[in-house]
């Protein structure tokens, strides 16, 4: 810490302590007020925490010990260097009395005082001191940080964790996913990686915004089919145009007639490649033509790309062409997608050179 130009404030209305570069700080400013409750929030412990987080309690402005429901600071005890937990605990785990405090810190204390902070200890905290019957080791206040029930060192802590907690604090499950969860039942048995992998799949294997956004909206079943407008009262029917099923997102991509017809001929084209054969079983492939194939290998990037701009065809078909869908317009869009790809990837790396 003495290389650096880091230093440890206290925060008098809060009940953390606070690290900081800024040398001052006016804590009265709304933007640091702002950052002392994050800091709080990441740092809030539980009442069930493990030893060395309970040991390295700030004693003063902690929101966890109260004397009569305010947070106290004691400036002529944290002066004579009282600022934790560990502090006022004897080697046998034992709270100290006003005489050992006394000898020790060379402060002034009273019975009372020694009681009032003893009696603000959390029960569960007192407990596990007890339990525990000697101080493992001592913590240097200057190094060690309690964030999300884990020590840290200050000199090796990186940002990126605090980001993370936050992050963490903020995530909910997506709609879409409990959604797709009812429709494919099977979901819910996944791995964990299933869902992150599924949503970063466009990003992996185009550089096209259009292409990524579009199987962003289908995992978010943000497409309008006609069971979409109905939901949002644009249109009167959920029925297809071009059918009389009802046209939901499935039956958009895959069981439409002509969509239908499209992915048989598909299939049979990229059989006939060779590379891998994918059996026609059209009621597990379903799965794969909404989110992807899950398995890793070029080959899977390729195929996962041959589908992604094959739903963007059937989606402008249907939206913009009156259901005109023909495989063999198909193979020529993707034809001629290839070849600009091999193009910028020849320039890029002429330029590269
Ligand atoms: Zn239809």
């Amino acid at each position: 810490m003495e290389s650096c130009t880091w230093s440890v404030l206290q925060n008098q209305q809060h009940n953390y302590f606070f690290i900081s570069n800024q040398g001052r700080i006016n804590i009265e400013q709304k933007f640091y007020h702002e950052i002392f409750n994050s800091w709080s929030e990441v740092r809030a412990v539980s009442m069930h925490s493990e030893i060395d987080n309970i040991m390295g309690q700030i004693l003063w402005n902690n929101r966890y010990l109260q004397i009569q429901k305010k947070t106290f600071h004691w400036e002529h005890w944290a002066c004579k260097g009282i600022m934790m937990l560990q502090d006022i605990i004897t080697e046998n785990g034992t709270f100290m009395n006003e005489s050992e405090l006394r000898k020790l810190y060379n402060i002034r204390c009273s019975f009372l005082d020694v009681l009032q902070i003893r009696e603000c200890i959390p029960k569960e905290w007192k407990d596990a001191i007890r339990s525990q019957r000697c101080r493992q080791k001592k913590f240097n206040f200057s190094n060690d940080v309690f964030i999300c029930d884990k020590m840290y060192n200050i000199e090796t802590f990186k940002t990126s964790i605090i980001y993370n907690y936050l992050i963490k604090q903020k995530y909910r499950t997506p709609t879409c996913i409990t959604k797709w969860k009812e429709i494919y039942p099977g979901f819910n048995d996944a791995s964990e990686d299933l869902w992150p992998n599924i949503f970063k799949l466009s990003f992996k294997i185009t550089r096209e915004t259009k292409l990524q956004s579009f199987q962003f909206k289908i995992i978010h079943r943000l497409i309008t089919c006609q069971k979409k407008l109905h939901e949002m009262k644009i249109v009167d029917s959920d029925i297809c145009l071009y059918c009389a099923e009802k046209d939901d997102l499935k039956h958009f991509f895959l069981y439409c007639n002509k969509s239908h017809s499209f992915w048989n001929s598909f299939f049979k084209w990229w059989n006939n490649l060779g590379d891998i054969v994918i059996a026609p079983d059209y009621a597990t492939l379903a799965e794969s033509i909404l989110f992807g194939f899950q398995s890793e290998g070029e080959i899977f990037n390729v195929i996962n790309y041959c589908i992604l701009l094959a739903k963007y065809y059937i989606y402008c078909q249907k939206i913009h062409n009156n259901n005109k869908i023909d495989f063999y317009q198909y193979l020529a869009h993707l034809r001629c997608k290839l070849s600009i790809e091999e193009n910028i990837m020849y320039s890029e790396y002429k330029w590269a050179l």
